[in-house]
């Protein structure tokens, strides 16, 4: 779609790092070395963020989340006519899942504390503790499924602000960097919104939304917005 419309896809290439010059972004280096030149750099980069840009570390968290893929026993109790998209209460737990899929399997998965590293991080695969977690709620909540065995899981990643709004703003000292991210568990159901906004930005237009959205070094942790994102790792 987007090469119809003239875009330039560079492919299997990686971003390596600003060309910045005298507090000017002229475009990006790419890790084979090759440099992209560009009036506006754009970084979208998810969880990534704070690894690539690291003066943004103050501003952005990468956490890790996990997702299971259970075979439930008695299938027919969790096929979609019977067993709804559930959430539960994201005030205590933050576990949510979905009906049986096509391959037979259930996920679970929790919006949740999560677990603060790198998206490339040797650390990125779902921990016993987090399994057990999932279990308990699971024997409170749905017991047939509480001993289903595990057929996949995989650590999946939010990129944290600290109140949890998106973070799609101009950087003050950088003239030529826009930096879109702060999906904070959330991006994926805005996605067909924040193209317009992101270019709204870029273009210097006014939004109701980008106040909300702006550059806030100004914002510390602790405001706690969604109860669940903060329980204490255990329970
Ligand atoms: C378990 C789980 C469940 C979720 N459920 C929901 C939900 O129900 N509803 C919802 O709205 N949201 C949900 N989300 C959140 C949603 O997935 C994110 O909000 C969304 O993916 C964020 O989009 P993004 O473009 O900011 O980052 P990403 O989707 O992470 O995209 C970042 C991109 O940057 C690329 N990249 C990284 N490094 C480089 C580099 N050096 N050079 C070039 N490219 C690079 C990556 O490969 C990636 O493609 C969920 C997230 C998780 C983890």
């Amino acid at each position: 779609m987007s090469k119809s419309v003239g875009v330039d896809l560079c492919e299997g290439s990686r971003f390596s790092a600003l060309d910045e010059h005298k507090g000017r972004v002229r475009g990006i280096v790419l890790d084979e070395g090759r440099s992209l030149a560009a009036d506006v750099v754009i970084m979208a980069v998810g969880a990534w963020m704070p690894y690539l840009l690291p003066f943004t570390k103050n501003f952005f968290r990468a956490t890790g989340h996990a997702v299971f893929h259970l075979k439930p026993r008695q299938r027919e109790l969790f096929e979609p006519e019977q067993f709804p998209v559930f959430g539960a209460d994201l005030s205590s737990t933050g576990f949510y899942g979905f009906p049986l899929s096509r391959e037979g399997v259930v996920k679970i998965a929790r919006h949740g504390p999560g677990r603060e590293m790198p998206p490339d991080s040797s650390k990125r695969f779902v921990t016993p503790d987090e399994e057990r977690a999932m279990r308990e709620f699971l024997a409170e909540t749905f017991p047939a499924l509480a001993d289903a065995p595990v057929v996949y899981s995989r650590i999946c990643f939010y990129c944290d602000t600290h109140d949890g709004d998106f973070w799609i703003a101009c950087d003050p000292e950088r003239a030529g960097l826009v930096v879109a991210s702060g999906d904070s568990g959330h991006g994926f159901k805005f996605a067909p919104v924040l193209g317009e906004l992101i270019a709204d930005v870029v273009e210097g237009k006014k939004h109701p939304l980008l106040e909300k959205f702006r550059w806030r070094p100004e914002v510390q942790p602790g405001g706690k917005k969604e109860a669940a994102r903060f329980l204490p790792a255990k329970s």
